[in-house]
């Protein structure tokens, strides 16, 4: 079908910090399960009959396989989230799909995405589409057969519809990224209900913002939501469409120096979500549209394209440098907010049933010393008894000998007086 399988691991890539951090997680919950079945059927041995072990301290035990098993279901399913926002029409799916090396999400004059689309992996060979709430797979070919699904569906604004793509064709999805792509912020009186619904476990923010104009209060307004509902939101601003900028060589430099100044002042001093000389490095001017349309030809997708505007090269370098540096970002802040939490209580799980354990071998080492002890009272108290008995069958012999001796005696003077 034309797609090029991406089968090989990216190894370099700054994802593998997250895929391999939940991998040994993974594992080490494994351990942490088969450590606690063994505790149980050990206690269950020692308990009973035997009250070593108490049936509250097998309960306390037991109850905790549960809890590491729904553990390890949420850590399967743990994911990198990325969501992004901007104006209608600044190019948030045509970014989607340029980092997906596809045109995967429908783009365009015509199409507004008029609900939130979240695009993760299938493990499957086909793509399919899932509106949240229903159990409804949809099947799709190609982008327009996605664009007319989500027309048909006539959702709700604020409804999510899951777009399923084989893992095997797009990197990012292999790793465990997702991508959420939103409704432009400019057709919405809903941000609060949208951050508390897809927003709070985002690891990374991207705002889409347009070169060709500054950025407007009502993207501005979204982030200060955020920032007032997650602690130090990690955002990156991509001044895309900077192909535009090509045609006005003159004034290049100066434009873009003040674009990055108003968007270091918005994120450090505004939102104060970093320090200017972070925000620097989270600030990027690019042009989707070329960067997909490279990709396209990379793949050999058959693309009617025009030619590229001066500077592509460097519009595409800087895209590949907004793509590396989102990808530490997102691995890291993925790892510790998702991962840290749960070794904790890893740790935790493995020191109580360690506790309990102590304390069943220290009851049964007191038991086992107290037999000792009792034995050895007995062994004294048997030893004393035959002590006595060895004095007083002593005793006993003198006496009767003497007793021998004297009636012998008597019966002799007896004897010799007849
Ligand atoms: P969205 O509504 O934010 O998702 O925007 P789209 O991704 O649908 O893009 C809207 C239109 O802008 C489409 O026609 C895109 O081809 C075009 N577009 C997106 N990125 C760029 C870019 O970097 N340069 C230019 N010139 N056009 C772009």
């Amino acid at each position: 079908n034309g797609s090029v399988r991406i089968n090989m691991a990216n190894v370099d890539s700054p994802l593998q910090i997250f895929v391999r951090a939940k991998k040994k997680i993974n594992d080490i919950f494994v351990e942490i399960d088969d450590y606690v079945k063994d505790a149980v059927t050990f206690m269950h041995a020692v308990a009973g009959e035997k009250e070593i072990a108490t049936a509250q301290d097998v309960a306390n035990v037991e109850a905790y396989i549960s809890k590491v098993q729904a553990i390890r279901e949420v850590l399967k399913r743990d994911h990198m989230k990325v969501a992004f926002f901007g104006r209608t029409s600044n190019g948030k799916s045509t970014v989607i799909n340029a980092m997906l090396h596809d045109k995967i999400l429908p783009s365009g004059i015509g199409h507004t995405t008029n609900c939130f689309l979240q695009v993760e992996g299938s493990d499957t060979d086909d793509a399919f589409l899932r509106t949240e709430g229903s159990e409804e797979k949809r099947n799709v070919q190609s982008v327009s057969q996605l664009g007319h699904a989500l027309c048909a569906s006539r959702l709700q604004e604020c409804a999510l519809v899951h777009v399923y793509w084989p893992r095997e064709l797009c990197a990012l999805l292999r790793d465990d990224v997702v991508l959420v792509d939103s409704p432009g912020v400019d057709v919405t009186p809903n941000l609060d209900e949208w951050i508390d619904k897809y927003c709070l476990d985002a690891d990374v923010f991207v705002l889409v913002a347009n070169a060709e104009s500054t950025l407007m209060v009502t993207e501005k307004n979204f982030f200060h939501k955020v920032s007032t509902k997650i602690s130090q939101p990690n955002i990156f601003i991509l001044n895309n469409r900077w192909d535009a900028s090509a045609s006005e060589p003159e004034y290049l430099d100066q434009v873009r120096t003040q674009h990055a100044e108003r968007c270091v002042d918005f994120l450090s001093r505004e939102l104060r979500v970093c320090t200017p000389k972070e925000a620097e490095e989270r600030i990027f001017f690019i042009s989707a549209k070329e960067a997909l349309l490279t990709r396209m030809r990379e793949r050999e997708k058959p693309v009617t394209s025009p030619t590229l505007a001066d500077g592509h090269q460097v519009r595409y370098f800087e895209f590949v440098d907004f793509e590396r540096k989102f990808e530490e970002c997102i691995s890291q802040s993925a790892v510790r907010t998702k991962f840290a939490q749960h070794s904790r209580r890893g740790k935790n799980i493995a020191a109580d049933v360690m506790a309990v354990l102590d304390l069943i071998y220290n009851t049964a080492t007191e038991r086992k010393s107290a037999m000792v002890e009792k034995q050895r009272i007995l062994h004294e108290q048997l030893t004393s008894i035959e002590d006595q008995l060895t004095a007083v069958t002593k005793q006993m012999k003198e006496k009767i000998n003497r007793m021998v001796e004297s009636v012998e005696h008597k019966v002799s003077l007896t004897l010799s007086q007849e």
